[in-house]
């Protein structure tokens, strides 16, 4: 684990240094690479909020098996920080496991505190337990572990299944521990449901629809399915899922799905399930890379047929409705990325260019380097990337004279509750 030195000077000098991007969204970088340690008091306050879930991936730096303190029984799913030296508007981040981290959540005169090197940055505040977290389900598995909910109250997320067949030949995507995630939370003794039924996700989604006003959208997703999944293909497993729900709740959510890239035919099959945002990741930009961190998605796929087929996607649910995400730095892995940020940038921005002039928009993730990934545990790539990416990012989509994606809800600083990247906490806030 890199040893970070100075974060507190670094951070401010980088909100100095990119002014041409609000404060928050450095932040919210800065936090989001280095992750967050929390002390006990912190975490006993925590037990009265959302706990984190591990919706799908672990999004933490260590494992379980080395939290010292049961951090992960113990954190809640985000943080909203404001106020400080900086001023921040609230601004709401994914809460990533790092007991090295710079950024520590304690208490400082009785109010939880976000301070960086041991100087106070921000007021913290964790996001209340939603009233349907309470509710019973008929196989007595918790709310959380069926229709969990990220974003401050926003999303819904549903990963119908926990797995990917893409590690039954070790042709994962390098930097995604979902498999091994999957075997580390079983190992702690967690409900942690391998293949989710239709039928317990709509029992799930009753309780929302009756006892909630905040969740605007839902996300259906899983690993990939390469030969069959209980005697279905992928799109025939991930449709009925959609189907159920739509035909449950009509229209309740906005309805997203993270899946492959599809034929037209296949996402044709998606739209008329009920599927309105169709996310087909495209992880990293550029044939080369791909191969190198998308083994199996380029076997099974390629990358060119990928790119085509996001771009053809949009004849189907409409080019706004169609957002690939990628998974920003990780072009910067120190095994077969780039070493100069600025290349690394160039890089990524040619492919938003891609997308973007086609109708496309693309959106990021900030790479979070898990242990059990096949890229193993590496430095965060340095800040001063995130904050080229997003003002590349930002820069792509104005030139092109893009909407503001949907499906995230508000934009701008202050209003954004997207909270694994800070890409909608750049934009305007009456865009
Ligand atoms: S397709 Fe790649 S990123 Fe998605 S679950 Fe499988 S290995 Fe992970």
């Amino acid at each position: 684990m890199e040893l970070v030195r100075h974060a507190y000077q670094q951070v401010i000098d980088h909100v100095t240094r990119f002014d041409q991007i609000p404060a928050e969204a450095v932040v919210k970088q800065d936090v989001l690479r280095l992750g967050l340690r929390f002390s006990d008091a912190a975490m006993n306050i925590a037990a009265g909020f959302k706990p984190k879930d591990y919706f799908i991936f672990s999004f933490d730096l260590i494992e379980i098996k080395d939290m010292q303190n049961s951090e992960h029984l113990r954190v809640p799913e985000e943080i909203r920080i404001s106020g400080g030296e900086l001023g921040l508007r609230p601004t709401v981040i994914s809460v990533r496991i790092n007991p090295e981290s710079p950024y520590h959540v304690d208490l400082v005169d009785g109010k939880i505190t976000l301070l960086c090197d041991g100087t106070a940055m921000a007021e913290v505040e964790y996001h209340p337990v939603p009233p349907f977290y309470h509710e019973a389900l008929a196989s007595g598995k918790p709310m959380g572990e069926i229709a969990p909910v990220l974003e401050w109250g926003y999303l819904i997320y549903l990963t119908a299944y926990r797995m990917c067949q893409y590690f039954n030949k070790e042709e994962q995507c390098q930097f995604c521990d979902i498999n091994r995630n999957f075997i580390q939370q079983r190992k702690a003794g967690k409900v942690y449901t391998g293949i989710k039924d239709p039928a317990e996700i709509v029992e799930a989604l009753a309780h929302i629809d009756r006892t909630d006003d905040k969740a605007k959208a839902y996300t259906l997703t899983g690993g990939s399915v390469l030969t069959n999944l209980q005697g279905r293909g992928e799109v025939d497993f991930y449709v009925r899922y959609i189907e159920a729900i739509e035909a449950a709740f009509p229209g309740r959510w906005i309805s997203k799905a993270v899946v492959q890239a599809f034929t037209q035919e296949d996402c044709q099959r998606l739209k008329q399930a009920g599927v309105q945002i169709y996310h087909p990741n495209y992880e990293v930009w550029g044939a080369e890379l791909f191969a190198k961190i998308c083994p199996g998605k380029t076997r099974v796929i390629g990358f060119e047929s990928w790119i085509n087929r996001v771009v053809a996607s949009a004849a189907v649910f409409g080019g706004e409705n169609v957002i690939p995400n990628f998974v920003g730095g990780v072009e910067l892995n120190t095994v077969c990325g780039f070493k100069d940020v600025d290349q690394a940038v160039a890089h990524t921005r040619e492919g938003l260019d891609w997308f973007m002039r086609q109708g496309v928009v693309p959106r990021f993730t900030t790479w979070c380097p898990e242990p059990l990934a096949a890229l193993g545990p590496q430095p965060a790539p340095p800040l001063e990337y995130f904050c080229k990416l997003l003002i590349a990012w930002r820069e792509t989509f104005r030139h092109y004279g893009h909407k503001v994606p949907p499906g995230y809800g508000e934009p701008g600083p202050g209003n954004a509750v997207f909270s694994v990247s800070a890409f909608m906490d750049v934009l305007d806030n009456d865009v």
